[in-house]
């Protein structure tokens, strides 16, 4: 397989300001030592500030040293460094709370939101890298998730004399390419359509309608305990299935005093999407067998399909692949056209995950490199094909592997 990071371009980056882009891409860099088989264990991961990291650094990470193994973590560490920098929109180090992952992640896309883009955040990164702990948190220390439903609940506050608010929620989770209402667990299977005049529907998904932002929360709770749980496994089902979170806004613009909409109001429907996506270890490392093979297979396809989009989005294609994957069909209008995106990639920075740190980075580079080729608007066209053909080259051999 040939490894992308050793192509020049990726080694160096300058930081380049992301207002008004329509991709923002996010580092957070867990704690490390979060179980047994991490204790002693070193890092591979330094975070140099709110921006940069080095992967793979030839220096010491101090911060994560244990005294003691200072001299057998150097004797362990004798081939080359790969010394990789790189830098994001935002890099969250291990001490980052959830609520400043929330400040400096989707606290600013609420205002997108209310302005009448659709906004989606992506949490992505390998099992037990931190995906849900960011995005849902734990009851001391909520997610982003909560964070951004009471900023949306605050800034309606702010506006509802000039406006009238509607809000609908469904949850649904993606495991196999099929889809599960966590809203109605019961209803069991459920079929995506296209439909003429709505575009991508998922037949008879529950859109539950919250009195108020408390009352949204215990929805998001009831859902949360539907979605398969088996957390740090990564043969789990949870770890292969991708949980959709959606909330949609109607807003009407002057409405009259008895509610009524009037003639020159104006009526805009936004949805905001978070997606705790699958695990992105890679098929071949978690060991599938049998039909487990296919699973995975299709949980590639969906991650698979999301890099494509986004890429394919950001390079301003004609033709975006959404088709691809159950995903990528269901998020069609969450994606690119008038739409903001977050994506938060979360790494463990344990010398055990190095692989999927290395590839997490190299994912989420990827889709900050084109954003900043699509402000530029291509210097050299030679350039621009031979990179999209070698990230094509990448993803079919990453797909080949499986
Ligand atoms: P994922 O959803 O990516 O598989 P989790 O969010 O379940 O991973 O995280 C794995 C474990 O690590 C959990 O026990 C979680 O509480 C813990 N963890 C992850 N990120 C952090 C963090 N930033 N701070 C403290 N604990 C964390
Ligand atoms: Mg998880």
């Amino acid at each position: 397989r040939r490894s992308i990071g050793k192509r020049k371009s990726l080694r160096r980056h300058s930081i380049e300001p992301s207002f008004n882009a329509n991709i923002k891409v996010v580092i957070r860099v867990r704690p490390i030592g979060n179980n047994d088989s991490e204790e002693n264990v070193r890092s591979c991961v330094k975070v140099v500030n709110d921006q940069i990291l080095v992967f793979d650094p030839s220096e010491e990470v101090d911060d994560f040293y244990f005294q003691g193994v200072r001299q057998k973590c150097r004797d362990m560490t004798k081939k080359a460094h790969k010394d990789l920098q790189f830098a994001f929109d935002k890099v969250f180090d291990t001490h980052a709370t959830n609520e400043q992952v929330f400040c400096g992640s989707t606290k600013d896309i609420i205002g997108s939101l209310l302005d009448g883009y659709n906004c989606s955040v992506f949490v992505y990164g390998a099992t037990g890298a931190g995906k849900t702990f960011t995005m849902l948190g734990t009851r001391d220390s909520p997610g982003i998730t909560f964070h951004t439903m009471v900023e949306l609940y605050n800034q309606m506050e702010l506006l509802k004399e000039e406006r009238k608010f509607e809000i609908g929620v469904s949850y649904m989770e993606v495991y196999n390419e099929t889809v599960k209402d966590l809203l109605s667990p019961s209803l069991g299977q459920l079929h995506v359509r296209e439909d003429p005049s709505y575009g991508v529907k998922v037949q008879g998904l529950t859109v539950q309608r919250p009195a108020d932002a408390s009352h949204l929360l215990s929805l998001l709770e009831s859902g949360n305990r539907n979605r398969s749980q088996h957390p740090t496994d990564a043969n789990a089902e949870s770890s292969r299935s991708h949980a959709v979170f959606q909330v949609y806004i109607k807003m009407t613009s002057h409405p009259l005093e008895n509610g009524k909409v009037n003639e020159g109001s104006v009526i805009k429907v936004v949805k905001l999407s978070m997606i705790d996506l699958a695990g992105s270890e890679r098929g071949s490392a978690t060991g599938f067998k049998g039909s487990r093979f296919a699973e995975g297979a299709n949980i590639n396809r969906s991650l698979l399909s999301l890099g494509n989009c986004i890429n394919a989005l950001a390079d301003g294609l004609k033709h975006i692949p959404y088709r691809n994957s159950k995903l990528t069909r269901l998020l069609k209008d969450s994606l690119g056209g008038n739409c903001k995106t977050v994506m938060i990639a979360n790494v463990s920075p344990a010398v055990l995950s190095y692989e999927d740190t290395y590839n997490t980075l190299k994912y989420a580079d990827r889709a900050k490199k084109i954003k900043l080729r699509t402000k530029k608007n291509v210097v050299s066209v030679d350039m621009h094909v031979t990179e999209l053909a070698a990230l094509v080259e990448d993803l079919r051999q990453e797909n080949a592997a499986l």
